[in-house]
């Protein structure tokens, strides 16, 4: 497992962290848990967990370094809180498939005829999006991470790659 290289970087201010979650199971989140067993110690010295859910139950919506955003977007809610989170972002990372290229989480934008007779009430009742859309869609996105759950290597190697680019 890579680890960040915060060594190279002389962290001045920590960086401002966000963790969002959307329409998904949250398994990156369990992934992004996991690895902080191994990186707390350094990881605490270079990031202000600012809305870490999973975290903390405090948490700060204002400003964020980096936001990373997990989950596909079913409703105009979630729509307009994404848009919240890029403009307090510099930098806003997609995270795992959902995020990235909306499936599995928009299944049922493949639904048939009957399929989407049978869920109407529930898109109703929840204000739902006539369709799915991954973040992209809804937001410009600077870097993304693949996987179902995310690959945690590549989530190491966006987190380096954005740190050295922030902290420089
Ligand atoms: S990408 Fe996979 S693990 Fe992540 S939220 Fe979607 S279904 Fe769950």
């Amino acid at each position: 497992m890579p680890k960040l290289k915060t060594k190279s970087v002389k962290a001045k201010t920590k960086l401002k962290i966000g963790w969002f979650s959307f329409s998904c199971c949250e398994d990156s989140t369990i992934v992004f848990t996991e690895l902080l067993n191994d990186h707390w110690q350094e990881w605490k010295e270079v990031f202000d967990f600012r809305h870490v859910r999973v975290l903390k139950s405090k948490n700060v919506f204002d400003e964020f370094d980096i936001a990373f955003v997990e989950g596909a977007i079913a409703s105009d809610t979630q729509a307009a809180t994404l848009r919240q989170i890029r403009q307090r972002a510099k930098k806003l990372v997609a995270i795992g498939a959902c995020a990235v290229q909306g499936m599995p989480a928009a299944q049922r934008n493949t639904f048939n005829e009957e399929q989407n007779k049978a869920i109407e009430f529930l898109l109703a009742r929840f204000a739902a999006l006539p369709k799915v859309l991954k973040v992209s869609e809804v937001v410009k996105v600077d870097a993304a991470v693949p996987g179902c759950p995310m690959d945690p290597k590549v989530f190491l190697d966006t987190v380096n790659s954005l740190v050295n680019e922030l902290l420089k």
